[in-house]
């Protein structure tokens, strides 16, 4: 008889009975859902101690290391049985077919993959969800990209019947490669398609000029806006990609340019779940500050960065930390990128004159513990942001600023005085994402300083020093691979509180220096590049 997994769980400490009490209702309504997954779901639990756990309660090893996809069994049962299981078919080395799965709440497929495979026998690991996603979406990358890339070409010369399914086709590339956006843009003589990679727009293909309001149309249908209207519009729709069993949430922008309608879309993946904290690749010095701030109990938390830094992802990640069911928690948003249980999440809508700071107004009277605030962007919700703080509440929100103490500035500019930032803000987090260099194809090399210009030396540790840079191979698109965060935390302690207090602002970076122990943007960027993860031109393409 295997041990019951909340009962490991709890013994284990990782959970509360009360957190398990409640997840356990929560089955009873859900009674198709893994009870790992809805401790997932609620925050309670992250994949990696779900997979230590699962392994224990049924006593398969837990795999950690390089997920390398054995092709024979992926010919044998075909690479959309593996998907829609989320079971990751490995090769170890071992003669033995072996598989890693996330959960197992069906022996049939235990059952098959043995028929199938196991004449000598079957060897089965735990993995954590997110490793055995991410393995597999790199396998229907490398399968999919080429034969996706021909499909679009071909349908395009079959005219403009093919648009819808071509379109179709699109979409799925886009998901394949990790797009966040599909960019379609009439020129006069064309209509280009481009995807933002990894923060980088590449080019796709480009289609005859007349299509883009055939385009047009039929995205205007999808969401069921005014077709032939190709003023500004904005709406979305659901898109599922069989394949990786994914439904993606469209979200459709048209702005009319003077070759006609210029359309983004943003595909937002809404089984995504909130990346835990520790995965965001913050260093281990900025993580222990951001600990310190979010256990405060009240005032203001901001996250600082351009447009496209990550930093919603941080603020959920923030959210999923501190939720509890002891917790009332409340969002305003624009959009909604990541759904969380526990949390009421509101979004933006101008329509009903629903805005950051109107609503920020509106959940005072709902009785909570934190609110976030996706962006401080005006005075009003600026001086609500701050009431807010200053009534015992935690606030979390963003500003589209460079580095700390320029968010304390931009607060300052809308209208918040000194004494109140001074009161109530806490911790200043700014971000970048830079992208990470691809682990299959870096490229070692030695940086000798008197070789670089002074802008590129400051990346520098020694006057020598072994780097990598990109190379390019089947497995990346140009050498890179997913990102992580260059990040910089300002802990608002008595002694910043009291300059900014004194508005003496131009002081703070002075005093930091003097403390020797602040580490900038800068600094975490150069930190990464010693360590082989990214390369020294993408910190300055991002940071400068
Ligand atoms: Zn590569």
């Amino acid at each position: 008889m295997l041990e019951p997994l909340g009962q490991i769980l709890t013994e284990e400490k990782l959970i509360t009975q009360e957190e398990l009490n409640h997840c356990l209702e929560y089955k009873k309504l859900n009674p198709g859902l893994h009870l790992g997954a809805i401790l997932k779901h609620h925050g309670f639990i992250n994949d990696h101690q779900l997979a230590e756990c699962l392994s224990k309660q049924i006593n398969w090893k837990c795999f950690r290391s390089q997920y390398v996809p054995d092709h024979a069994a992926i010919e044998k049962i075909g690479l959309d049985y593996f998907c829609r299981h989320q079971i990751y078919p490995l090769k170890n080395g071992s003669v033995i077919p072996s598989f890693v799965v996330s959960f197992i709440d069906n022996v049939e497929i235990t059952d098959y993959l043995k028929s199938i495979f196991g004449h000598t026998g079957v060897n089965f690991y735990i993995g954590p969800e997110c490793d055995v996603r991410n393995a597999l979406d790199l396998i229907v990358l490398e399968q999919n990209r080429a034969k996706l890339l021909v499909r679009i070409e071909s349908l395009k010369s079959e005219g403009i019947d093919a648009l819808a399914s071509w379109l179709n086709e699109i979409i799925n590339l886009a998901i394949i490669t990790r797009s966040t956006d599909i960019h379609v843009e009439p020129t006069g003589k064309t209509t280009d398609i481009r995807f933002r990679i990894d923060g980088i727009c590449a080019s796709i293909t480009c289609l005859k000029p007349e299509y883009i309001q055939k385009l047009a149309n039929i995205l205007l249908t999808k969401c069921g806006l005014r077709p032939c209207d190709y003023g500004i519009q904005d709406g979305s729709f659901f898109y599922e990609f069989k394949k990786m069993a994914k439904t993606v949430d469209v979200r459709f922008a048209q702005t009319p340019t003077i070759h006609g309608p210029r359309i983004v879309l943003r595909l937002l993946d809404k089984e995504r779940a909130a990346i835990p904290l520790e995965s965001l690749g913050f260093s281990e010095h900025n993580r222990k500050m951001i600990d310190q701030a979010i256990v405060v109990p009240h005032g203001l938390i901001i996250i600082t960065g351009p447009t496209g830094s990550g930093k919603s992802t941080t603020l959920s990640a923030v959210l999923n930390q501190i939720k509890s069911i002891s917790k009332i928690i409340l969002t305003i948003e624009d959009p909604v990128e990541i759904t969380h249980s526990l949390i009421a999440q509101v979004e933006v809508n101008p329509a009903q004159d629903l805005t950051f700071g109107k609503a920020t107004r509106s959940f005072l009277r709902q009785d909570p513990n934190a609110i976030l605030i996706g962006e401080i962007r005006d005075r009003e919700t600026a001086q609500e942001a701050i009431r807010a703080a200053n009534t015992g509440l935690q606030i979390f929100s963003t500003l589209h600023t460079n580095d700390p103490v320029s968010a304390i500035l931009r607060l300052k500019d809308l209208g918040v005085d000194t004494v109140n930032i001074s009161s109530c803000l806490v911790a200043v987090v700014s971000q970048r994402l830079v992208r990470k260099l691809c682990p299959f194809c870096k490229e070692p090399f030695t940086a000798v300083r008197d070789k670089f210009e002074a802008y590129k030396a400051k990346y520098l540790d020694g006057d020598i020093q072994s780097m990598f840079r990109p190379q390019g191979c089947r497995r990346c698109r140009n050498g890179f691979l997913g990102r992580t965060v260059v990040g910089e935390v300002l802990l608002i302690d008595q002694e910043i509180k009291e300059l900014i207090g004194k508005n003496s602002l131009g002081e703070i970076y002075a005093l930091l220096r003097q403390r020797g122990t602040y580490k900038t943007l800068i600094d975490d960027a150069k930190a990464l590049i010693a360590k082989g993860e990214t390369s020294i031109d993408e910190a300055i393409r991002v940071l400068g």
